[in-house]
């Protein structure tokens, strides 16, 4: 919990403080970044460069990655402040978006080969990565992927379409979840790396850019057209591609929990900062016992959601199982970031839904919270398995 925050943690939580206050925000207030416009690649490799001298790009890698080997915990604190402060390139300090975390938990499974050629690129913030499982027929749903393998001498011929895939559009790679055809057999489910196609190189072809409702365009489709691939760039080993995806699920879920009880919390920052500050009847809205409770509700809402997760993450680095804790931190911290964001909202009155205000912002981008990473509907799927389990 969070109460045994060690000191390590609390230094390395202040120094990351410090960059988003001096260096983050002056350099996108500088640039104007707008998180729904295309971010400038060099923004991108400016934030990658000094996150990563200052020891926060790839921080969850192994050492010898140039990474810190950072416990869950201390991943979740992190990513708790980042996306407390609200910061447009918060998903590329730690590598969230496209970089290190995408790969993590899956190190275990490449070879010395694959390390080589696709992991140092990433650590090193040269080269971006995406992790295409979901396909328009294919959501909750992983088994019914339509995206085939078909093993041709050396190679594998993949054909099929990824959609909704984060990071896909500036991703030099992918790690594609695929059905891999055996005459003879039941299909099998596959991991590949597949480099982005190039004039010389067979590899994946960039789709539709797909805006959600946060408006930020870093997803898009994923094209496979009779796409050459190595079968040296096999994850792993034949038929382990849903183990591959399985690996992550449980710290991923945890992680993004932590991300969401931190957007939570800048709700409600700014709630009371508006309460405090916002005169109606000749006194601040924050007199209102009706304003009060609303923040009385978003702030118990958050204590909850923050101690659930740390909870759990105390649980996945102490080398537990924590199937369906994952599954219930991110599905109520999802929820609570609803919640709050539509007291926020209210709290605000009109100006909260001024299209580009921080809080009108964050409203729509919670909404995603209760689809992306497993469904809602999924994560209570997961836990009544649990408890049902004989
Ligand atoms: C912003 C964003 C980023 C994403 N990034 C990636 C990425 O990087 N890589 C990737 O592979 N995917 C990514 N996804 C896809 C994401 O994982 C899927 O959207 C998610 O798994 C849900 O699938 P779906 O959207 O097709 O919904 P569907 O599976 O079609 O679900 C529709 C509805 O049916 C319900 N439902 C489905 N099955 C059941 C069931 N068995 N029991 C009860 N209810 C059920 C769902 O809960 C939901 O309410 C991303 C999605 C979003 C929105």
């Amino acid at each position: 919990m969070l109460t045994t925050l060690g000191e390590d943690l609390k230094v390395l939580r202040a120094k990351l403080q410090d960059f988003i206050q001096t260096e983050l925000f002056p350099y996108e207030q500088e640039h104007q970044l707008n998180a729904e416009e295309d971010i400038p690649r060099e923004a991108i490799k400016w934030v990658r460069q000094r996150s990563r001298e200052l020891g926060f790009y790839g921080i969850n890698l192994p050492i010898e990655y140039g990474g810190q080997d950072i416990s869950l915990k201390g991943l979740c604190l992190l990513k708790e402040e980042l996306a407390r402060s609200g910061a447009v390139l918060w998903g590329q300090v730690l590598g969230e978006i496209g970089g290190p975390l995408r790969i993590g938990q899956m190190l275990e499974s490449f070879t010395k080969e694959q390390n080589e050629k696709y992991v140092i690129p990433v650590a090193a913030g040269d080269a971006s990565c995406c992790f295409a499982l979901t396909e328009p027929n294919a959501g909750s749903d992983a088994f019914a992927i339509e995206t085939t393998a078909v093993r041709d001498g050396e190679d594998y011929i993949l054909t099929g379409k990824k959609h909704f895939i984060s990071a896909a559009p500036y991703a030099d790679f992918a790690i594609v979840i695929a059905k891999e055809l055996v005459d003879g057999e039941k299909p099998r489910v596959t991991a590949f790396l597949v480099d982005k196609k190039t004039p010389h190189h067979s590899g994946f072809e960039l789709g539709n850019i797909q805006v959600p409702i946060s408006g930020e365009r870093i997803h898009a489709e994923l094209i496979f057209k009779q796409c050459r691939v190595p079968a040296t760039n096999i994850i792993g080993a034949p038929g382990k591609g849903l183990l591959l995806g399985l690996k992550r699920i449980n710290t991923n879920r945890a992680s993004h929990a932590a991300g969401f009880v931190g957007m939570a919390q800048h709700l409600l920052d700014l709630s009371v900062e508006q309460a405090k500050k916002r005169v109606q009847f000749g006194r601040p809205i924050a007199d209102f016992q009706a304003i009060q409770h609303m923040l009385a509700e978003m702030a118990t809402d958050i204590y909850a959601a923050r101690c659930m997760v740390y909870d759990v993450v105390e649980k996945i680095d102490r080398g537990e199982e924590e199937r369906a804790g994952a599954s219930m931190a991110k599905l109520f911290a999802s929820e609570v970031v609803n919640r709050v964001a539509d007291k926020a909202i209210q709290i605000f009155g009109s100006q909260g839904l001024v299209k580009g205000h921080p809080v009108e912002k964050m409203y729509r981008s919670s909404r995603m919270y209760r689809i992306l990473t497993g469904t809602s509907e999924i994560q209570k799927n997961t836990i009544a398995k649990e408890l049902l389990r004989d």
